[in-house]
């Protein structure tokens, strides 16, 4: 089975950019983002190791120093095969705006990480239909693609601090999108075919609770959900982990309903 590290960038003490106006953060973005691929991927038969699963940043540091280091340990240590850094980029200009993708030249498996850069800055191009920024060459700035060892690429999803594009940071449905998009470009990284999780699709963060129902071999067992994640109400409902308990679950979009067999 191959082995997906993910890495969403910042969080703790550094929240990386944020934006002026409203507040949003790009850390809460980077790891709502990373989260949803994660399910992604483990619909796709990928194992994933994820460096952070809440607002902390990699192994609890608590300098950029520190969390960087962390974060190439990780990357190197965690027995995967290929790395995708996640973040939103910022700028004092607000004006900025677009996707792009890092690797660096000083990463000696270059050429392994424009592929995977390209595949990436592709899928998230074509998902989102904002700017393309291209692909860059970070050089030795960015300790992740120029210090992990195996094919790593870096995205800079849309610009937190631009007006018009903060809402994909902040919204689950656009934080949908860009994790499809990270999926996608993963699978065909490895030459596999994309599958639609249904899953994913009721894991909307932020649904008015009450809309949406579970039922269980045809029986409505809750029809106001609040579920807990790592201490957060969220609705989010835990498919796979069911799903690998032998469970068929089912997302019914018309009437905001998921359903659950065995
Ligand atoms: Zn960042």
């Amino acid at each position: 089975m191959s082995k997906v590290v993910l890495i969403p960038g910042h969080g703790g003490f550094d929240s990386g950019s944020c934006n002026q106006t409203n507040g949003v953060r790009e850390c809460d973005g980077n790891l709502a983002v990373a989260l949803k691929v994660k399910e992604l991927l483990e619909y796709n038969n990928f194992e994933v190791a994820i460096s952070r699963t809440t607002d902390i940043a990699c192994g609890r540091a608590t300098t950029i120093n520190q969390d960087i280091n962390n974060q190439i340990y990780f990357g190197n240590n965690s027995g995967a095969d290929i790395a995708v850094a996640i973040h939103f980029n910022g700028s004092i200009n607000e004006t900025a705006h677009g996707v792009e993708t890092l690797y660096s030249q000083y990463n000696r498996l270059t050429d392994k990480n424009i592929k995977l850069a390209t595949l990436l800055l592709e899928e998230l191009v074509s998902a989102t239909g904002l700017t393309n920024r291209g692909l860059k060459d970070s050089g030795k700035s960015v300790g992740v693609v120029r210090a992990i060892n195996i094919p790593v690429s870096l995205t800079e999803c849309a610009f937190v601090t631009n007006p018009n594009e903060v809402i994909w940071c902040s919204d689950s449905d656009h934080q949908l999108i860009l994790a499809k998009a990270h999926a996608k470009a993963i699978c065909r990284y490895y030459g596999i075919e994309y599958k639609e999780n249904g899953g994913i699709d009721y894991m909307k963060v932020g649904m008015e609770v009450s809309d949406m129902k579970v039922t269980m071999n045809g029986n409505t067992v809750i029809k106001s959900v609040i579920l807990t994640v790592d201490g957060k109400d969220t609705t989010y409902i835990p498919a796979v982990a069911l799903r690998n308990d032998g469970y068929i679950v089912t997302w019914d979009g018309v009437n905001n309903q998921v359903n659950i067999t065995k």
